[in-house]
This record gives C-alpha cells, structure tokens and sequence, in this order.
C-alpha cells in the first residue's frame, strides 16, 4: 500500500466521494487485517501459541541473510522430549498437550525476546538464536535444560519432561533443510549419550557414522558374497615345535579398499549384529577347511585343532550351541578338533544365557580357551569356576619380558595360576627365539606369534604343512 494520500477529486458532490473513499479505506484495512491473520496463522503452532517450521523458516533466512552482510550467524537449538510418546500413552492425549503447553512457556521464559522459539511437531521444539556465537548458544541451551527439569503438575499427578538436546551454528552454504538435519544429528547423539544433554554438532562425528553405515551394508553384502577370507596362524609346542592347532584370523578382501583387517569390522559388526553373520561364516569356512586338510594326503600326517574366536554376541544366541555341532557332523569332525577362544570380556558377563551356552559347549567335547587373558580383568578368580579347559595369555606380557629381566618370574607366576587350576597356557605374540626359549625354561606348553609363523592365506599355509614338520621350519 503506497502512503501517498490520494488526490482530492474536486467535485461538487465530494460529500459523497470520501464517504466513498472511507468505506474503500475501510475494507483495505480488514483485507490487510485478514492477511495478516492468515500469515500468523500460518506461521503459528495451534496448540502452543509458538511459531511453526514456517516461522523457523522465516527467522533463518531472515538471520542467514544478516550473517550474509557481517553479523555473526544463528545458532538452531533443537530438541526432543525425552519419552514424550511413553507419558503420552499412561496419561492420555490431553495431558499430553498440556505437558507441551507447558514445556512452550518455559523454553519461551528461558530465551531472550528475538530468540525465535518454534514447534515443529510433536514434542520436536526448535529454537532460532539470530547471531548467537557457540558459548552463549550453548548456555542458553543448558538454561532450557535447566528449566525443563521441574515436575509438570498434572491436576492428579505431576511429571518429570526432560529433553535431548542438538546445537548447531550455521554455516553460510546450509539450506534450513540441511541446517535442521545436522542438529537432528546432534539430538541423536545426545539421546545415545544418555538423555537430558546438549550436544554440539560434531562434523567428525556425522562422517565416522556415515562410514559405519557403509561399511555396515558393504559387510553384509562381503558375507554372502565370499569377500572374506581367513588366514591361518600356526600354534605351536614349545618343547619340540610340533604344530598342535592354527588359528583362524578373518580378512575383508574389500573389492576398493584390499585387505582390510578385523580391528576394522569386527567392532562394527558387533554393534549392529552381523557378528552372527559373520561368525557363522567364519565357523563353517573353518571347520570345512579343517576337513580337507585331513583329507589331502600331503597335510593329513598332522594332527592339529582348528582354533575360531567366538565373540560375546555368539554366546549369547541360543543357535550357535547347534551351529556347533551341525557344522562339525557336517564335516565328521570330532568335538575336540575345534577349539573356541572367548575373550574375558565376553565370557565374564557371566549370566544365566552365556552359563547355559558355555556349560552345553563343554558336554558337547569342544575346546573353550580364555582369549587376551590379564588384559582387561585382574582377578583371576573365575579361572577355577568355569567349564574352560585353556588360556592364552595376552601377548603384551611376552611384549614386556625383553624389557626387564624380572618380567620372566612374573610371566613363571602366571604360569603357575594357570597350571593350579588344571588349565594349559597357551602364549601368544612370541616373535623372536630368545622369547620362545625363554617361555620353555619356565614350563610354558605352547605358543603362537611371529616367530612361529605370520597368520597366512589357505594355500600358503597348505604348502607349509606339506613343507613342514616343525616350526619354525
Ligand atoms: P586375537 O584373537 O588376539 O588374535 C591375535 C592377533 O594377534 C591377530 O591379529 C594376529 O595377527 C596377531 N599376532 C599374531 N602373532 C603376533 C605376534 O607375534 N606379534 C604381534 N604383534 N601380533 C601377533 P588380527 O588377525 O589382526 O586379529 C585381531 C583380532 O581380531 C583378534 O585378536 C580377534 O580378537 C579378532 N578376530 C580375528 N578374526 C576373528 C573372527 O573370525 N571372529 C571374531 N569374532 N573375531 C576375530
Ligand atoms: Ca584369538
Ligand atoms: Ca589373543
């Protein structure tokens, strides 16, 4: 509407015009009211009173553009009640609404007046800080936290709402798409951190997950089609360098990236389950494997135990005792030809399940050996308790004997624990001769490590056990 006054009709029933004018100028001012109703409608939450994603729109192009010309940029304070849906459900829609009235007027009374809050939907609240630096963000953040932690009084009942909470600071090529989704990344690394937390954007972060999410469905795609492999280190009898088993080591030989080795994707298939997968896999290729070395007539004079690692998430499955023992029917296998290493952190968990799967591996005849041991636990009370018949040492003690020569009667010590409780020792990461020798002379049994042999692909490891009768050759 321009503000210039119209001009003045001279006229002789002028009278007649400006009621005319007036009743124009009247109905402009209800159009104007009425689109102005509509805009605020439109940029308003109904329930809440506060603005909408429309509104939050709105305040970041609005701030984008200030940042644009040299004010500093927004900051998005994003968050999400922590079990909103939960409360919902025991006290009922409408307690439901009033929780989010409620948490509207406190998160508005925490913020300053061109902060701009908004609801995006559901229990999402989004909060525009136009020019905010990360410091100032982050405290207005925690003074929302803060003011979410009273009880809501619900008439009958009263309840505790807190928030999880995502900071993000604009960056001058986001789009408010872009802008929202990486503080939604941030609530959800606040949620998995534990609830009722600010946490800050991390750029590494979202990479490091994107690559996890890639790996993951690149892994599952490896396990069906044969890109893994296992490599196969000798175990080996101190006393005269007999093999007496091989462990097998698994590798991803990725079509792009080559080998990559287990440190790699073994913790990522653990957190999201193809460990079952996985040790499936590795099991069957195992035991298959085990079976065409005792039938090929230039490996079947040795008589040595195929050794697997089994990981927590395994003892945990009520199929694997069954995996188990099909896999070794399958290839007529006796029980004690295979032997699986269990670390101290899988087997020390300890309850109900892991005592059932451990207690039926043992009536089954297989072999349990404690994988890594003193590496994480230092009692050593629970050797005496379980159904296992075999530790391997974690090869950092052997790593410390070069360093000090006192080191070798702590190693005799262990040693000794270990042959107290009815158990062999196995050591591993022996790399020279002068550990081997050193490892004999305190009536260790057996050992693993470089020295011996390096974990080897199948037809290397084929053409030694033709080769070989001792090792090292
Ligand atoms: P681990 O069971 O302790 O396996 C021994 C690791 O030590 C192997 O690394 C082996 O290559 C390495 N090693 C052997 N001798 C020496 C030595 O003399 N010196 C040194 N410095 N290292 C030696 P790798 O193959 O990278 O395996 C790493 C870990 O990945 C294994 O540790 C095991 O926990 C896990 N892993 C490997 N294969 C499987 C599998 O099939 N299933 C599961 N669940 N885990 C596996
Ligand atoms: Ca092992
Ligand atoms: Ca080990």
């Amino acid at each position: 509407m321009t503000s210039t006054k119209p001009r003045r009709l001279v006229s002789t029933d002028g009278a007649r015009i400006e009621k005319l004018e007036r009743h124009v100028q009247a109905l402009m001012q209800e159009l104007h009211q009425a689109r102005y109703e509509q805009r605020r409608e439109a940029l308003t939450d109904a329930l809440t009173g506060l603005g909408n994603r429309v509104a939050l729109a709105d305040a970041f192009i609005a701030a984008q553009d200030a940042a644009a010309k040299g004010s500093a940029p927004p900051a998005l304070l994003l968050l999400n009640l922590d079990s909103f849906k939960a409360l919902k459900n025991s006290a009922g829609h409408a307690a439901g609404d009033q929780v989010l009235v409620t948490v509207a007027m406190r998160i508005q009374s925490a913020v300053r007046e061109n902060d701009v809050v908004t609801r995006l939907g559901g229990d999402e609240f989004a909060v525009l800080l136009p020019a905010t630096p990360q410091t100032r963000a982050t405290a207005v953040g925690n003074r929302i936290l803060a003011a979410l932690e009273p009880n809501i009084d619900l008439g009958n009942n009263s309840v505790r709402c807190g928030a999880s909470m995502g900071l993000r600071i604009a960056e001058p090529h986001h789009t408010i798409e872009d802008f929202l989704q990486e503080a939604d990344f941030a609530v959800d690394e606040s949620k998995s951190e534990g609830r009722n937390k600010l946490k800050v954007f991390d750029p590494a972060t979202l990479h490091a997950r994107q690559l996890q999410r890639q790996i993951v469905g690149e892994l599952r795609e490896a396990i069906r089609s044969d890109q893994l492999v296992l490599f196969y280190q000798p175990i080996v009898e101190l006393a005269n360098g007999r093999l007496e088993g091989c462990e097998a080591l698994v590798r991803w030989n990725h079509p792009v990236h080559g080998i990559i080795m287990p440190d790699q994707f073994i913790p990522v298939a653990e957190a999201t389950g193809l460990i079952a997968e996985l040790g499936r896999w590795v099991l069957r290729t195992a035991v298959g494997q085990l079976r065409h070395w005792r039938n090929n007539p230039a490996t079947a004079h040795h008589d040595f135990s195929m050794r697997i690692n089994v990981s927590a998430a395994d003892l945990q499955s009520l199929e694997f005792v069954d995996d188990v023992s099909e896999a070794l029917a399958e290839e007529s296998l006796p029980p004690e030809s295979l032997v699986l290493e269990l670390t101290e952190s899988a087997i020390i968990q300890n309850n109900e399940l892991d005592r059932y799967t451990l207690a039926s591996l043992h009536r089954l005849g297989v072999g349990l050996e404690i994988d890594d041991f003193g590496a994480g636990y230092s009692s050593m009370g629970y050797l005496r308790k379980l159904p296992v018949d075999r530790v391997k040492v974690d090869r950092q003690f052997v790593k410390d004997l070069g360093k000090d020569p006192s080191q070798l009667k702590f190693l005799a010590a262990i040693q000794e624990v270990i042959r107290s409780c009815g158990l062999e020792g196995v050591w591993e990461g022996i790399e020279t001769a002068e550990e081997a020798e050193a490892l004999r002379s305190i009536g260790c049994a057996s050992g693993q490590g470089y020295y011996f042999g390096r974990p080897l692909p199948e037809a290397d490891f084929t053409a030694q056990l033709a080769r070989q009768t001792v090792w090292p050759a």
